[in-house]
């Protein structure tokens, strides 16, 4: 996916259970994802946000 926040910085999301870190993808009802964790960028825009049922949800910025 594209980060959010605009900055157009391809996020890999690993989700191979035996790497680190991982992400686990819940598939809803009604079709749509949400991730788990939150992502949150270490670097460059240092975005943190949850994606919850395909959209994006901001964290507060600490
Ligand atoms: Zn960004």
């Amino acid at each position: 996916m594209i980060c959010p926040c605009g900055c157009r910085a391809v996020l890999h999301m690993n989700l191979l259970p035996d790497e680190r870190p991982c992400w686990r993808v819940t598939r809803h009802m009604d079709g749509s994802t949400s991730l788990h964790p939150s992502v949150w960028r270490q670097k460059e825009c240092k975005s943190h946000f949850w994606f919850r049922k395909g959209r994006v949800k901001w964290c507060r910025a600490a």
